[in-house]
């Protein structure tokens, strides 16, 4: 099995160990997808935390 089907089977983000805003729980399960702006997709755990943000 490649490495890309090994990333998309963890239940993290896949940025962990990249992120400068990691936290624990990015390595505890995979951060939903959600739309931040009319067309604008995010799976991020940081910017639930600060709704509203720039991030
Ligand atoms: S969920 Fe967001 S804050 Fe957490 S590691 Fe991924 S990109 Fe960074």
């Amino acid at each position: 099995m490649g490495e890309a089907a090994y990333v998309y089977e963890q239940e993290a983000c896949n940025l962990i160990g990249r992120c400068p805003h990691e936290m624990t729980i990015c390595s505890q399960s995979r951060p939903p997808l959600i739309e931040v702006e009319k067309g604008h997709f995010v799976a991020c755990f940081y910017i639930n935390k600060n709704e509203g943000s720039n991030v």
